[in-house]
């Protein structure tokens, strides 16, 4: 089978044939990948930045159908074969035995925060190869509705940007800022907060993401949002321009009740953190390698709270799917084939928005037998 492999770090990757992995065993499945989806994640891997683990195959965002099944995947999954899932970056065999697989939000042994497990295309191969071993208990179901490729981006950034919005406990009506609202999550997160019964105050900073914010709002026909381009507008500007709620608030009780940082810039969190009100939440998905320099001073007179959110858990994912497949919520998606994954990458660096994504389908499968 054919994988695109990172050997060294700062390379490009290496279309490499390679033998199928061996038979799955216990929990896991053998996957027939049909459509992996390029990660901010990738790109720092590939820099050096995390992990170590080489040779790779990256991608940890990716779908396909199911080919074979351990024996405990076949008891105690509905998975067959010819099953189609979605493979979310979530943890590879957590432990079920420490706290966090105790005490997470899914069941025992499904933990994203598992000390002792893995993750697909991370500590262990991924997405950008024609076959892969995935963890059943992590793998979601796909809707009759969805497609590979509109699938696989949602498994990562889908899933992170719709477990953020949770995370900050809004109500239908209220208004949430999105800052990054036109990159790859950003995007994802205008339509779904608006599914969920939100209105966006969206900020990026470039045109095409710009463009492709607006874009996911006509399609929602969201008048109650608004896209903010940051070059031209600080977040004071911002708050003047919104329509007043109904009671007409203290200067020092503006804001929205809850932001998401998306992108991994201090210019990007301290325009989020002064959209805030008063006792307001700020999601944080993204984490640079400096961090974020935090006011003291938002976080005591402004009782700001900062929570962190790590892609999303698996009932959420598949809630996530679900609620895609009943709407018209979809990644705004470029394709490639598996050959021409290094000039995917080159098309990212260009930072033009939207996902990118490798469409196995297009550049022919390889057989089983091709061992
Ligand atoms: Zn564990
Ligand atoms: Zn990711």
């Amino acid at each position: 089978m054919r994988a695109q492999v990172l050997n060294a770090f700062n390379t490009p990757y290496e279309l490499t044939t390679r033998p199928l992995p061996s038979p799955p065993t216990g929990h896991d499945v053998l996957i027939r990948v049909h459509a992996a989806s390029y990660c901010h994640t990738d790109d720092v891997y590939a820099s050096g930045a995390m992990g170590k683990t080489l040779p790779l195959v990256p991608c940890h965002e990716f779908a396909g159908t199911v080919v074979s099944l351990g024996t405990d995947a076949q008891t105690s999954t509905d998975l067959e074969i010819g099953s189609r899932v979605g493979v979310p970056g979530r943890a590879y065999h957590p432990c079920g035995h420490c706290n966090e697989c105790l005490n997470g939000e899914d069941q025992i042994g499904y933990s994203v925060y598992c000390p002792k497990a893995g993750n697909n295309g991370i500590t262990r191969d991924g997405g950008f190869q024609e076959f892969a071993i995935v963890d059943s208990r992590q793998v979601v179901p796909m809707p009759d509705e969805l497609g590979f490729v509109e699938t696989a981006p949602l498994m990562c950034a889908g899933l992170t940007v719709f477990a953020a919005l949770k995370r900050c406990n809004l109500e239908v009506g209220d208004t949430v800022g999105i800052v990054g609202c036109g990159g790859g999550l950003g995007h994802l997160g205008v339509q779904y907060a608006i599914e969920m019964g939100y209105s966006v105050v969206g900020i990026d900073n470039a045109d095409a993401p710009l463009r492709l914010a607006e874009s996911c709002l006509k399609a929602k026909h969201s008048s109650g949002s608004h896209i903010f381009d940051a070059r031209t507008t600080d977040a004071e500007a911002v708050l003047t321009i919104l329509p007043a709620p109904k009671r007409i608030p203290l200067p020092s009780e503006r804001g929205l009740p809850a932001v998401l940082i998306l992108p991994e810039s201090q210019a990007a969190f301290s325009f989020g953190m002064s959209l805030l009100r008063p006792h307001g939440k700020c999601v944080v998905v993204s984490f640079p390698e400096e961090g974020f320099h935090v006011s003291a001073k938002d976080l005591v007179f402004k009782d700001v709270e900062i929570v962190g959110s790590l892609v999303g858990s698996n009932r959420c994912a598949r809630e996530m799917l679900q609620l895609t497949a009943r709407t018209n919520v979809r990644a705004n998606v470029r394709t490639w084939s598996l050959e021409a994954l290094n000039e995917l990458v080159e098309a990212y660096k260009k930072g033009e928005g939207g996902k990118l994504v490798v469409d196995l389908e297009a550049s022919g499968l390889g057989e089983l037998s091709g061992r």
